[in-house]
């Protein structure tokens, strides 16, 4: 053969080889040995070893080493295989400097006379004679641009390298450097896969991963006719106020340590425990779905989840509401399952939280009209047709209006009235609250400037702000925006708190309310006594009133807790110097208890429910 027939038929095999369905399957050792085999074989060589540069490039380490001398069936191994003591070969920069100066220069090494070409020298007093090698030649294996290791073949007689070995050489070496560069993009592959399918902070499977195997559960089962499954939905309770409060790396901790402890928890029929959202484990049951084992399992996730975690210094109590659901009992959609539970665990957090409660028929309709409410609410908001209703505050003559509250209200097509009690959870739950809030704004703005062009100065009016709008650096400029656009000022409002709404980001959180007592506002914070605000917390901040929650004085002058709690609730804010509202005055001797102890203003049914716009214009301002 010619040259360049012996350059056709080298190059011939190595496409058979490398295109073969069952060396494109094999695990990358296995390819690279193959790939050394081949080379020994066709050029008649000895040795043909595979070498890669450890990260610090200090060293090379052989991977993969073809030897004609090892005994049949064992020629082609990998080194860990063939190398009794399993440790790997490597061969040092400050040993063999010449060499790698040479294979770092990136080139083909052709060497016919190793033992004296000074490249190779170094190799002389302890290898090349004892092994009987004479010629080498090395090819580069690249990692893209970068040198990564080399192929190293061996010849035990001297040899002159020709053309078409030389380049099967770095045809072997090339296609060595493509496998490498497969195997990365098939890791990197596997880590996406990774990301997609699980929780990181867990590794736990994630919601997908749970509805695709609900999905092949729920077709066997119904397939089968028999089996069943259940599916229970964990949320944990109060999971914000630990972020907010105490960060989100504790909140992040405590997510890691009970997902550790439902994984480790033995129940019958357990199947799949998922992480499916912030605060929401899923754990997936099946066969083992009768009343009885339910109840056990149910009771042993409340129980493993209220042991106190330790964060932060802090032993934290936990609690979990959990809901169920049975496929095919309840349902047979795969995606049913799933809802059917979660609306059963909504219905355990009305419970009071920290219980479990089974799907039934009852909380199907809640469900359904739950989904429907939040429909409509989203395009009610949008179209900014809310309505707000006026609650008076008045002095202590009792007469005088100072102040009214602006108290949202839905004008149902359907349902009538609705009061916040009955949309503000669905509004929390899918994160309208931000936008209820503007359009309350807007309607107050809008009152305001009617009541203004007809000549009626109105009291300061009150504004509740949620936590989303608090926790928004905009929201001064948004309300001096739409405060603009009727012509009104800011300082014709007063904006309520409540407690558990400035527990979050306390940076942005002062920030916003400096700015809207900059821009001339009052600050009143709502509903005291009932969140966790701490006094610190209260005096960094810019409020000017207290309004005691009407909880407190529900049962005053005959509830000694009640009364010691108002008064001393009136003596913190003399303390601070903030007036004080009592919210829920409903008769004579709440008023008279509450005037006595020298409450300043005074709201409740004693002097008017919320009222329509119109209506407290037609009470305090006709005639
Ligand atoms: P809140 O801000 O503490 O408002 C006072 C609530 O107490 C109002 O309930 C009011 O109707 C009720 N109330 C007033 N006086 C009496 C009384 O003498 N007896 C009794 N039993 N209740 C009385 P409402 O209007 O149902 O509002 C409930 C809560 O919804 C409000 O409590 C407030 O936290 C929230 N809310 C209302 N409107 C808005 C709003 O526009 N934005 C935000 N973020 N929250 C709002
Ligand atoms: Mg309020
Ligand atoms: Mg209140």
């Amino acid at each position: 053969m010619d040259d360049s027939e012996t350059f056709v038929s080298y190059h011939k095999a190595l496409m058979e080889l490398s295109h073969d369905s069952g060396f494109i399957r094999q695990q990358r050792h296995q390819k690279l040995s193959a790939l050394a085999s081949l080379c020994g074989r066709l050029l008649g060589v000895e040795r043909v070893s595979v070498w890669f540069f450890h990260p610090g490039r200090d060293r090379i380490t052989c991977e993969c080493l073809y030897d004609i001398h090892e005994e049949p069936g064992a020629r082609q191994q990998n080194v860990s295989s063939t190398n009794k003591d399993l440790s790997p070969v490597n061969l040092y920069r400050s040993d063999h400097p010449n060499y790698f100066q040479a294979i770092s220069e990136e080139r083909i090494l052709a060497v016919n006379d190793a033992r004296n070409d000074p490249r190779t020298s170094s190799f002389k007093s302890n290898y090349l004679p004892s092994v009987g090698i004479h010629s080498m030649l090395d090819a580069p294996v690249f990692d893209g641009s970068r040198l990564s290791g080399v192929v190293c073949l061996e010849a035990c007689h001297p040899r002159n390298w020709t053309l078409p070995e030389l380049s099967f050489a770095i045809s072997i070496a090339d296609t060595i450097s493509l496998v490498n560069i497969y195997e990365a993009w098939m890791s990197s592959q596997k880590a996406l896969d990774f990301i997609s399918r699980f929780d990181t902070l867990t590794g736990l499977p994630n919601i997908d991963s749970l509805k695709e195997r609900v999905v092949h559960l729920a077709k066997k089962v119904l397939k089968r006719q028999k089996g069943s499954l259940a599916l229970i939905w964990i949320d944990v309770d109060r999971l914000k106020a630990i972020n907010d409060g105490l960060g989100p790396q504790a909140g992040d901790s405590v997510i890691a340590e009970l997902g550790q402890r439902l994984k480790t928890l033995r129940l019958e029929g357990k199947d799949m425990l998922a992480r499916i959202g912030g605060d929401e484990f899923a754990m997936l049951i099946r066969h083992q779905t009768h009343a009885e084992a339910l109840n056990h399992a149910a009771d042993q996730i409340l129980r493993s989840i209220e042991q106190p975690i330790r964060v932060s210094g802090q032993s934290l109590g936990i609690s979990a509401s959990l809901g169920i659901c049975l496929l095919p009992k309840d349902c047979v959609e795969p995606q049913e399952l799933l809802r059917g539970a979660e609306a059963a665990m909504y219905h355990a957090k009305n419970l009071g939280r920290a219980q479990a409660t089974v799907f039934d028929s009852a909380i199907r309709i809640t469900a359904q009209s739950r989904f429907a409410l939040e429909r409509e609410l989203r395009s009610t908001i949008s179209n900014n047709a809310l309505d707000v209703f006026y609650q008076p505050i008045v002095d202590q003559a009792g007469k005088n209006l100072v102040c009214m509250e602006a108290l949202v209200r839905w004008n149902h097509p359907l349902r009538g009235w609705l009061s916040p009690i009955e949309f503000l959870d669905i509004a929390r739950g899918s994160g309208l609250m931000y936008a209820l809030g503007e359009c309350v704004l807007q309607r107050v703005c809008e009152d305001w400037s009617e009541a203004s062009s007809s000549g009626i100065q109105l009291p300061t009016i009150s504004v509740n702000l949620s936590a989303e709008q608090v926790l928004t650096v905009d929201l001064p400029d948004r309300i001096e925006e739409i405060c603009a656009k009727q012509k009104m000022p800011v300082s014709a409002l007063q904006f309520e708190v409540t407690e558990d709404s400035i527990q979050g980001d306390s940076g942005i959180i002062e920030k916003v309310l400096e700015r809207l007592v900059k821009a001339g506002a009052e600050l009143a914070i709502d509903d005291f006594g009932t969140g966790y605000s701490s006094l610190s917390r209260l005096k960094s901040l810019p409020f000017s009133r207290i309004k005691i929650d009407r909880s407190f004085i529900k049962d005053l002058p005959n509830d000694e807790n009640d009364c010691a709690i108002t008064l001393s609730i009136i003596g913190l804010a003399r303390g601070l110097g903030l007036s004080v509202v009592a919210e829920g005055v409903e008769n004579e001797s709440h008023e008279a208890w509450l005037l006595e102890r020298g409450c300043d203003y005074l709201q409740g049914y004693r002097y008017s429910k919320p009222l329509p716009f119109t209506q407290i214009i037609d009470r305090y301002y006709s005639g």
